[in-house]
């Protein structure tokens, strides 16, 4: 979703969105629609400067990214 690469799924960070947050599915169990990008900085950035968040999980207004940025940037080195 962030840069368009293409990737499998299980490659992918699935991201869904709880009240007007974007939430880490790490583990791929959390109900609702899910949106997908691969678990690295430069792509969530991407994908937030495009607003792709709100658009892929059909959210109504913008979604906070500060806690799902922190989690990525403690996956990846
Ligand atoms: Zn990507």
């Amino acid at each position: 979703m962030g840069c368009r690469e293409r990737a499998a799924k299980k490659d992918l960070l699935r991201i869904v969105a709880i009240k007007d947050e974007c939430v880490p599915d790490h583990r791929g169990t959390l109900p609702g629609r899910g949106a997908y990008v691969h678990p690295a900085l430069v792509c969530l950035d991407l994908a937030v400067r495009r607003r792709a968040f709100p658009r892929a999980l059909r959210a109504p207004g913008p979604l906070d990214t500060t806690a799902l940025r922190h989690y990525v940037e403690q996956a990846t080195p």
